[in-house]
Order: C-alpha cells, then sequence, then structure tokens
C-alpha cells in the first residue's frame, strides 16, 4: 500500500473518493507512514447509499440459501489469507501477532453465526390461533444499514453486524476508523473476487462528514456504531431525530474485583491479559482492580512482579506480549493519565513512561505496563477510561464497597471477580450493573451467537451486537393471519 491513498468500495469497483482530504496512516511501532485514509465526501457516501439501496430489492430476493453462500465463500477466503490479514492489522494497529489471530478467529466466528440465520431464525408461525384461521411472523430485511467502526478491534467490529445483515437480505455500507483502514480494505478485496451482486457491500473511508451524510439520508436505515461514549451519544441522539434504528456500544471502565478467596496463581496472569492485552486499548480490557481484604498485599506483589516481565515490542515480532499505544494521541492520552494520577495523590509502583524499546522502535508510541498503588474512588484514573496499559488499584473491606464503587461509575460495559465462593460469585452476577459479567473471566466476550452487551453509558439502544439481538435489529416482524373459505 506504501503511502498511496486507499480507495472506496461502492458498487463492486474500487473508486477514489473525490476529495484531497487524506489523513495518515502511521504503523504506531515505528512512526512509519504506511497509507492514506481518504476522508471521502457527502456526494461519495451519498454514490454509496444510492447502489445499496438499488441492490437492495434484488438482494432481498435472493433465496436465503444462496445469500448466505456468500458468507461461507467469505469465510473460506479468511481461513487462505489469515496470516496475511492478521499482519496487516498488526502492522497498523500495533496489537502482537497473536491478538490479531485472535481477533481473526471471532471475526470468521461472527461469519458462520451469520451463515445460520436465514435458515433458523427468520420466521414462525402457529396453526389454527382460532378455528381454520393461522398467523404467521415474517422478518423482513428493510434495506440500507451502515456501521461506524473504532480503530481498536478493525476486523471483528464490523462483523458484528454486516454479515447479519447481508445474510437477512439488506444491504450494507462500512465506514472504517480512519486511524485503521487497511484492515477493511483487505477485507473488502477478498470479499471483491468473490462474486457479490454490486452494491450488495460498499465500504466508505473518511470521517464525520461520512457518517452525518448516512445517518441524515432518507434511504439508510439504521446505524451500528462503536467507539467512545461521547461521540456514540451525539450520534444516538442524532439517529433519534432523523427516526434511524440504532445500536451505540461506547466506552467503559470495566471493574475487576479480587476476592480473599481467590486463587492467587491462576488469577495473577489472568489479570495481566485483561489489563494490558491490546495495551488495554479493549472495551472489555480492566480499567481498576478491587482488591477484597488480606489478598491485597500478595496479590499487588505478584502484579508486579509480572507485569515487569511482559515483553515490550513490535507486534510481528516473536515472544512480544505488549505492542505500543495505537497512535500518538492516545499514548499522549495515557501519558496525561499518568500525570494526573500522581498529582492526585496515587503512588506510582510500576513506571510505564520508562519502558526502554530497540532503537528501529524509538519512534513508536509506546507505555509500558504501569500500576498505581493507593488508589482512591474519586480519583480521575479511577473514574474515567484510560485506554492505556495502566491499573489502578483500590483496596476495599469487603463485596458491599466493591459494588458500590461500580455502581456510582457511569459506565456499564464488564466486571469481573475472581473467587472460590459460589455465593459471591451468584452475588455479583446478580447486583453489579454491567452488561458482560467475567466470573474467574478477565475479559467477558461474548462469543458470536451471544449479544455483545453493555448498560449505562456502554450502550445506546435496545437490540446488542452478535446472535439473535443482530437479526432483530436488522429485520422487521410483519404478522400475517390467514384464513381461506
Ligand atoms: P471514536 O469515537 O473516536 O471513533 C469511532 C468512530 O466514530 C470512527 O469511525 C470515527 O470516524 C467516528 N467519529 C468520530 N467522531 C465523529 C463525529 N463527530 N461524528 C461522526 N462520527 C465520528 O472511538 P475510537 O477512538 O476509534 O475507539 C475507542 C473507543 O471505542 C473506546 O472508548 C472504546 O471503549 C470503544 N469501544 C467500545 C466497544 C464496545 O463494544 N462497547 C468496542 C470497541 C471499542
Amino acid at each position: 500500500m506504501n503511502g498511496e491513498v486507499l480507495k472506496n468500495y461502492i458498487n463492486g469497483q474500487w473508486v477514489a473518493s473525490r476529495t484531497e482530504k487524506t489523513r495518515n496512516v502511521i504503523n504506531p511501532a515505528t512512526g512509519e507512514i504506511i497509507t492514506k485514509t481518504p476522508m471521502s465526501t457527502k456526494e461519495d457516501t451519498l454514490e454509496a447509499i444510492k447502489v445499496a439501496n438499488d441492490a437492495f430489492w434484488s438482494w432481498r430476493k435472493t433465496p436465503a440459501q444462496s445469500r448466505i453462500r456468500y458468507l461461507y465463500d467469505f469465510r473460506d477466503a479468511l481461513e487462505e489469507n489469515f496470516e496475511e490479514l492478521a499482519e496487516i492489522t498488526t502492522i497498523e494497529h500495533g496489537k502482537p501477532i497473536d491478538e490479531s489471530i485472535g481477533e481473526y478467529r471471532r471475526t470468521i466466528e461472527n461469519i458462520e453465526t451469520a451463515t445460520s440465520i436465514p435458515t433458523l431464525q427468520m420466521g414462525y408461525n402457529i396453526e389454527d390461533v382460532a378455528s381454520g384461521i393461522d398467523e404467521m411472523v415474517i422478518k423482513q430485511p428493510l434495506g440500507v444499514f451502515f456501521c461506524v467502526a473504532p480503530f481498536n478491534f478493525p476486523a471483528m467490529v464490523p462483523s458484528w453486524f454486516w454479515p447479519y445483515a447481508i445474510a437477512t437480505g439488506n444491504t450494507y455500507i462500512v465506514k472504517p476508523s480512519e486511524q485503521c483502514p487497511m484492515t477493511m480494505a483487505k477485507q473488502f478485496e477478498l470479499l471483491d473476487d468473490l462474486g457479490l451482486p454490486d452494491g450488495v457491500i460498499n465500504m466508505v473511508h473518511g470521517g464525520a462528514e461520512v457518517v452525518n451524510t448516512l445517518i441524515e439520508s432518507p434511504d439508510t436505515v439504521g446505524l451500528s456504531f462503536v467507539g467512545s461514549t461521547k461521540v456514540g451519544k451525539l450520534l444516538y441522539k442524532k439517529c433519534g431525530e432523523e427516526g434511524k434504528r440504532v445500536q451505540v456500544q461506547g466506552g467503559a471502565k470495566n471493574f475487576i474485583t479480587v476476592m480473599p478467596d481467590a486463587n492467587l496463581e491462576r488469577t495473577v496472569p489472568n489479570l495481566i491479559t485483561t489489563f494490558y492485552g491490546n495495551s488495554g486499548q479493549r472495551c472489555l480490557a480492566g480499567g481498576v482492580l478491587l482488591v477484597v481484604g488480606e489478598i491485597y498485599e500478595p496479590l499487588r506483589d505478584a502484579i508486579l512482579e509480572s507485569a515487569k516481565k511482559l515483553k515490550i515490542g513490535y507486534g510481528l515480532e516473536d515472544d512480544v506480549q505488549m505492542g505500543p499505544l495505537a497512535s500518538e494521541v492516545g499514548k499522549n492520552n495515557v501519558l496525561k493519565y499518568i500525570q494526573k494520577g500522581i498529582e492526585e495523590g496515587a503512588e506510582l509502583i510500576l513506571d510505564g513512561r520508562d519502558v526502554e524499546v530497540e532503537d528501529k522502535l524509538k519512534n513508536g508510541y509506546f507505555v509500558g505496563p504501569t500500576i498505581f498503588d493507593k488508589v482512591t474512588p474519586e480519583m480521575t484514573i479511577a473514574q474515567e477510561e484510560i485506554f492505556g496499559p495502566v491499573i489502578p488499584i483500590i483496596q476495599v473491606q469487603n463485596l458491599d464497597e466493591a459494588i458500590d464503587i461500580i455502581h456510582k461509575n457511569p459506565y456499564g460495559n464488564a466486571s469481573s471477580i475472581f473467587t472460590s465462593s459460589g455465593k459471591s460469585a451468584r452475588e455479583y452476577q446478580y447486583r453489579v450493573k454491567a452488561g458482560n459479567i467475567g466470573i474467574n473471566i478477565g475479559v467477558a466476550a461474548p462469543i458470536s451467537s451471544f449479544p455483545f452487551s453493555g448498560m449505562k453509558d456502554s450502550f445506546k439502544g435496545d437490540l446488542h451486537g452478535q446472535g439473535k439481538n443482530a437479526v432483530d435489529f436488522f429485520t422487521e416482524e410483519k404478522v400475517v393471519i390467514t384464513r381461506w373459505f
């Protein structure tokens, strides 16, 4: 790709945007410019909407079994190109190759789950609701849907939506993150080879202008947004005004609680992955560690020892366990939070700002594992999403105090408890207001047949991404009541 401007994919063709405005895509490990994202215009976007709308009626009429055959083929194409795909994600995002591989496994699972929809989940009927009268529900597709994706899972997040949308007979427009657009560009190269009818799936690169045009058009039906809560709330409101269907998966501050009866040996490696996986740039990443009672000191010391041993570097190299932050902005944001933690009186017991990397990576956006001890619930680092490799530790007296802290936070994406007590675990899953609960699981990521849940400021809407929720989001239920004389 080498510094070229990426193209949009509209009506089965690769087309240059009309814009002169571009954004550099940078390899965050080396600081090199690798390609450019076109910040596409309103006209580019209207063209994609028009072709997706034109394609809708014939795509809808295409038998469901034929529609999903393209998804089977796409799944095979992903498997055949697996290594290259994962490498592209690591190059533009920075995460270690094993994490990109994990992301692609999840992507493929979504495509597999979407293939089961038209045959198993597209309607139901009841005979003789009254004598001689039958009643049925048919689920019908609605038209053009679109997603707006974040930078942190550039492959997986779009797969929560578009395969389900096209399997149910809709047409689609993907708006990838302008920061990590190459991942979807490569997927669209593979899609292009499948012979899907023109206009069924399209991609427009860019930012707010594209998104606003998609929402304002009378010819689109609904938005699936994944990104920060700030932008998500803005778009949720706008979709309400325009009468659009909408699902907004926003930011997070995930509280991880460790009880005194937790298995220390098994818990520590889990916590390391929870807080430092993807360099902490996960909506399911640990945000605060709440430690109950006397396990506090041994747990803190064990985490500190493990964190110091993590190998930091270029994600394509062997044994690297943590890569850079995905952008300079992201890095500066994390540094700002570390400074804030110091100023507000937390004790910095591991300082990731000192991280050492090889010479060739000196322009990369690295921050090493960081740990703050003696954090209190009102501190900024205990309240806000840091989106970086930082563990703020708060000591609490009991489970009630932990749950009270969790409930005072505006987010509700995920929360985990580590314990060997069924009673504590049950109480946690019953009371904690978060959409995804982990019990001795740090990253509570639902598989593709389950909804990717979320509550409070982490989710706005009614139907979540993935699984059956996705089928309902992308269809309307029509009731038909029949009597034959
Ligand atoms: P972001 O909100 O900056 O951007 C997300 C998308 O919104 C991008 O495609 C961007 O182009 C678009 N956008 C940005 N400003 C816009 C505007 N004013 N109008 C219209 N569109 C706009 O988020 P990000 O930095 O790419 O992603 C990180 C965030 O995503 C974190 O907060 C993370 O928690 C969240 N996230 C949530 C989930 C979840 O499932 N809840 C999953 C992954 C990431």
